[in-house]
């Protein structure tokens, strides 16, 4: 067989892939995503493979020849695949369980063939529309005010770093212009946030030249909720040590519990702490996860506030069945990033009037057409489909809850309020009286349960994934993919179960 067997007739010219070789390839690839999800439940959740295997199965040099599609395609089944963590698997019931569904998959091989770079309006105006389009239509679904409105990015790490930004800005520091370093001039800056925010908020501070030190966290109460009284008291402290407050960010569906900070509270004393200093003070909202069950009527609570808020992020790729990345950033103001972040140099200069060019409101100039996947996805369910499938999700870990609180050997750390159960080992009867000895016997059951989550990574049924919570492990079973059913909530009590016997407690 020569090397040129089973190559296209234009592979070794100089275009592209030739239109009928498209065709061919391109319904090898669909049949092959639809076997993929037609067989999914079959494989093993986590990837098996040991550091270095995929790289090691591959050539570690560029082919300079053409390689035949098929054969590509082989190496994807034989290389790729084993190397692949499901994600889209319905028993991936670790972090957050997501669902990349079929209009979205559809939705990005079109972004793919498109291929357009929606910097500007005038480089595409669909691009700019249809995203400005389902960032409102989310609003709407959110039933947030019409003043809102925003754009999308790749996650809620970037989208929190750019509501940041605009808070920075929003201060009379001048920092886009002037910087941070070497001003004595500045006091040093504060963002205030809870202990159970995410990591992405200590992020945008080192990115924005705050510093981790710059983030001061504040105390959450008995159900992981950020204490509006301790937030007061912190910036008291820091008005009188001389330090400016610039933003709260509150999370309405912490990644831990799911739990939601009492936003009204938070903006009360948002404002108290403006009155007294006389400067605005940003308040973001980061609702990646949990913000999407507040598109169901009897949800809509979680939102209370919202409107005193000044920013709001939310990931349809998280919790609204959309392909990674797909985060969307609401403002109330939407100026307010262009004020930190436009920057027209010459050659992007245009003259196309009152239109929005993305490439102001945030960090990336070139940028991809994002919105497709999403207005298809909100198109292909209807926002009762997506409410339908949201209320399946919260049902099931309901379902899970009541499971857990029925076993003998499990314990719920607190009730679901959404898809996430969050449960642990109860600390067994062993005759412990001391204070000592009972805490080496709970220093026992966290290393069963750390323990019984590598049996179950190993055993590859369902994928857990675990925390730390006041000081003791905890189990996260998180529900959202679309495929899991009630037969696969019983394959995970199998699972557990079996992983139970099979863990000794020493
Ligand atoms: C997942 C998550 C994030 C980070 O999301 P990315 O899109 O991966 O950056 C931030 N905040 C919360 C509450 C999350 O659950």
């Amino acid at each position: 067989m020569s090397a040129h067997d089973g190559l296209d007739p234009a592979q070794s010219g100089v275009g592209d892939m030739d239109i009928e070789a498209f065709r061919r390839h391109g319904h090898m690839v669909v049949d092959w995503i639809a076997d993929y999800l037609g067989s999914i439940d079959d494989r093993p959740v986590l990837s098996p493979l040991a550091p270095g295997e995929v790289r090691n199965a591959l050539p570690t040099a560029p082919p300079d020849d053409p390689e035949p599609f098929p054969r590509i395609m082989a190496d994807l089944d034989r290389v790729i695949l084993p190397g692949i963590t499901h994600w889209n698997h319905p028993s991936f019931h670790a972090y957050f369980a997501i669902t990349g569904a079929g209009p979205g998959i559809l939705g990005e091989a079109l972004t793919a063939a498109l291929n357009v770079n929606g910097m500007l309006w005038r480089t595409s105006p669909s691009a700019t529309e249809v995203e400005q389009l389902v960032v409102d239509w989310l609003r709407q679904l959110l039933g947030m005010g019409p003043s809102w409105s925003g754009l999308l990015t790749d996650g809620a790490s970037t989208s929190t770093l750019l509501a940041l930004a605009a808070a920075r800005e929003r201060t009379d520091l001048d920092v886009r212009q002037r910087g941070l370093a070497g001003r004595p001039d500045l006091p040093a800056l504060r963002v205030y946030t809870s202990e159970q925010a995410h990591s992405s908020v200590e992020k945008a501070a080192i990115a924005l030249g705050l510093g981790r030190d710059g983030v001061r966290t504040i105390a959450v109460d008995d159900r992981y909720r950020l204490r509006p009284d301790a937030l007061a008291a912190a910036i008291e402290e820091d008005l009188r040590f001389g330090f400016r407050p610039v933003a709260i960010v509150t999370t309405i569906g912490t990644t831990a519990t799911t739990s939601v900070d009492p936003l009204e509270a938070i903006a009360d004393v948002r404002d108290a702490a403006v009155a007294e200093l006389g400067h605005p003070i940003w308040l973001h909202v980061d609702g990646a996860y949990g913000a999407a069950l507040a598109i169901c009527e009897e949800h809509r609570s979680l939102l209370d506030g919202i409107e005193r808020a000044d920013s709001l992020v939310i990931n349809p790729h998280k919790w609204l069945f959309t392909p990674i990345d797909c985060s969307v950033l609401l403002l109330r103001e939407t100026q307010a990033l262009s004020t930190a972040f436009s920057l027209v140099p010459d050659y992007l200069a245009t003259d196309d009037g009152e239109v929005t060019d993305l490439m102001d409101l945030g960090v990336q100039l070139g940028r991809r057409f994002r919105a497709l996947k999403l207005w298809m996805t909100l198109r292909y369910f209807g926002a009762d489909g997506l409410r339908r499938r949201l209320r399946e999700h919260v049902r099931q870990a309901a379902r899970v809850a009541a499971w857990v609180e029925r076993h003998p050997a499990l314990e719920l750390v607190l009730r679901p309020e959404m898809s996430t159960v969050v449960f642990r080992l109860r600390a067994g009867d062993d005759g412990a009286t001391g204070e000592a000895e009972s805490a080496a016997a709970l220093t026992a059951v966290d290393e069963r349960s750390r323990r019984l989550l590598r049996w179950l990574d190993e055993d590859g049924r369902i994928l857990l994934s675990g925390t730390v919570l006041d000081g003791r492990h905890v189990l996260r079973l998180a529900l959202g993919n679309l495929r899991t059913t009630d037969d696969h909530l019983q394959r995970a009590f199998a699972a557990i179960d079996d992983a139970l016997a099979a863990v000794p407690s020493r």
